[in-house]
């Protein structure tokens, strides 16, 4: 069967384009690997309606909703090659089988590097953070340490003030001018410039020259890619963002290659659940127009960035 749409990603973002779809009684095969982003977090706060639940619960009941739609397949599956052009793409799965379709949406999500820290990888998503809106209110007002990774440091430490008391943990990986340093102060930020040799229990950092401090949470700037090759493997071209690699898609969500569209932390910042819901829900309906009209397929903005 050629699908319509085959979206590649069944989390938050390719779901809500999955759905305006589904709507408009199209065929659409969702293929997803089940390795969400927030995985590694309990809870999931800032979007309407859900602040609070367990994000696997607020993914779960969204695929039930679309499973009342007649025109959706959903596979488990991780997908490993894209070919094909528009009207004609072919995904072929580690299993080994191959979907056609006319349209393919990419909504693939990111892969967060974190630093090398003995002790972080463990607590990341529990104790130790990326987003102070998403995090930052349940510490009620304790003491938050700000692990730094780059320049984008400085300012997530100065915004963390308004969640608790702010230490900069610089652990060599940022080297501060005195005019940093005043501005980081102005805010009440400490500067702590001890490298970190391992954190443990609740979010504890015991520093090189053997000094322990006890935080509420730590917070670090992740930078971020794409969690698979599959983009390049069809032709789209990638970009730098603030915060680290992403596709370039246009603000229909069009990518550099005729019928391929990308969505959510793949193709957009900032990231998060809301705005991956937002950006999925619009690409779906821009990808429905384009079945309609496709002489409206070519990206004006394919060739020379669009941000
Ligand atoms: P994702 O949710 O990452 O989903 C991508 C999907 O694509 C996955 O299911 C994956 O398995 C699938 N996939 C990828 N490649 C393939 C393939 N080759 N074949 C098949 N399937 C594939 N945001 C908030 O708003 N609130 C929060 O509280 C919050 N907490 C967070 C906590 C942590 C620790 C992290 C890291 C992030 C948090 N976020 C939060 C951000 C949020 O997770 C993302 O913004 C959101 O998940 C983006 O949705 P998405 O659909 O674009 O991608
Ligand atoms: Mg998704």
């Amino acid at each position: 069967m050629n699908h319509d749409v085959i979206v590649v990603g069944g989390s938050y973002s390719g779901m809500a384009a999955a759905l305006q779809l589904l709507r408009a009684r199209r065929s659409v095969l969702v293929i997803d690997a089940g390795e969400r982003r927030n995985r590694f977090a309990s809870h999931s706060h800032g979007f309407l309606g859900q602040d609070g639940m367990p994000p696997g619960d607020i993914a779960a009941n969204a695929r039930r909703q679309l499973q009342a739609y007649p025109t959706l397949t959903w596979r488990e599956a991780q997908v490993e090659t894209v070919t094909g052009q528009a009207d004609a793409f072919t995904v072929t799965t580690a299993d080994g089988e191959s979907c056609r379709g006319r349209r393919l949406l990419l909504a693939t999500g990111v892969t967060d590097e974190l630093p090398e820290i003995d002790g972080l990888a463990p607590r990341w998503g529990k104790t130790v953070f990326h987003c102070p809106y998403c995090h930052g209110y349940e510490l009620g007002q304790g003491r938050i340490g700000i692990i730094a990774t780059s320049a984008m440091s400085i300012h997530q430490a100065e915004l963390l003030t308004d969640w608790g008391a702010v230490t900069l943990l610089v652990n060599g990986a940022l080297d501060l001018a005195q005019e940093t340093r005043s501005g980081l102060a102005r805010r009440g930020v400490v500067i702590e410039e001890a490298c970190i040799a391992h954190i443990e229990g609740h979010a504890d950092v015991t520093l090189m020259d053997g000094r322990r401090l006890s935080f509420a949470g730590l917070f670090v700037t992740t930078k971020t890619h794409p969690s698979n090759a599959l983009a390049e493997m069809i032709g789209c071209a990638l970009e730098e963002t603030p915060m680290g690699v992403q596709i370039r898609a246009d603000a229909e969500s069009k990518t550099s290659v005729a019928g391929v569209f990308a969505c959510g932390d793949v193709a957009r910042f900032p990231h998060s659940v809301s705005l991956a819901v937002g950006n999925g829900a619009m690409t779906g309906v821009h990808i429905h127009r384009s079945l309609l009209w496709p002489e409206t397929l070519v990206s004006v903005h394919a060739e020379g960035g669009v941000r």
